[in-house]
């Protein structure tokens, strides 16, 4: 099976669908999402209509939490506070009703999936490098964990970051984000996974950005998180 893994939405409509576009090219058999589809972004809705109709699990994201209570955003940065208030008061009741009742891991076979890690997936921890893995390799039994949450792609192996996932060992990846991310480079980032043959690839592509910025500046959202979406930040 061919697996397409996107994560960290943000609510950026025009990312997502230029990463739906370039999938749909792909042969891809299954498309999973690992959360945070509001956020930040102008599109929250239309973004949880689309992952509704194309994603066959979508897990909780912090920032999908914080729109349903705001007290989870109190830790956030004041920009990411400010956009939660924003997503808090647009998002539709029925997309509320259907975050309610999204699930915080899922496992497909070898294949955990959860939105930040697997170690205390509540709390919402960062991993940005091998020794934030540790824990998190300690925390779950299958094979290979996807992760998002950082923005940032990374694989990481028992023994250290990697460049390429191999047939043997334990890996956690880093799909990166569609809608904003932030390892300076701006083009939209996901990963996909071939079950069969144990390979994965990063994919990065374009999206309209112009678009998607000036959507956000139109909302009265923060202008710094129209200004990142160019810097890749
Ligand atoms: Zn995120």
């Amino acid at each position: 099976m061919r697996l397409a893994i996107i994560s960290d939405i943000h609510g950026n409509l025009e990312a997502l669908t230029s990463a739906l576009a370039l999938i749909d090219k792909q042969s891809v058999d299954e498309i999973v999402c690992l959360g945070d589809v509001v956020g930040y972004g102008a599109s929250p809705n239309e973004c949880i209509d689309m992952v509704r109709q194309r994603c066959k699990i979508i897990l909780l994201g912090n920032h999908d939490a914080a729109a349903l209570d705001l007290n989870i955003a109190e830790q956030f940065t004041l920009n990411a506070r400010l956009s939660a208030q924003w997503t808090y008061e647009n998002l539709l009741p029925d997309n509320k009703q259907f975050l309610k009742q999204l699930l915080l891991t899922k496992t497909i076979g070898d294949i955990l999936l959860v939105h930040a890690s697997p170690y205390d997936p509540e709390e919402w921890h960062y991993i940005f490098n091998y020794f934030e893995a540790k824990e998190a390799f300690r925390s779950f039994t299958e094979r290979i964990c996807f992760i998002g949450h950082s923005h940032v792609p990374l694989i990481l192996s028992e023994e250290g970051e990697i460049r390429h996932v191999k047939k043997e060992g334990r890996y956690i990846v880093n799909v990166g984000s569609i809608g904003q991310p932030r390892d300076g480079n701006p083009l939209l980032s996901y990963g996909l996974f071939d079950t069969e043959a144990w390979e994965y690839t990063n994919v990065r592509a374009e999206y309209d950005k112009y678009k998607a910025a000036h959507k956000v500046r139109e909302a009265g959202l923060p202008r710094v998180l129209a200004d990142r979406l160019f810097l890749g930040i």
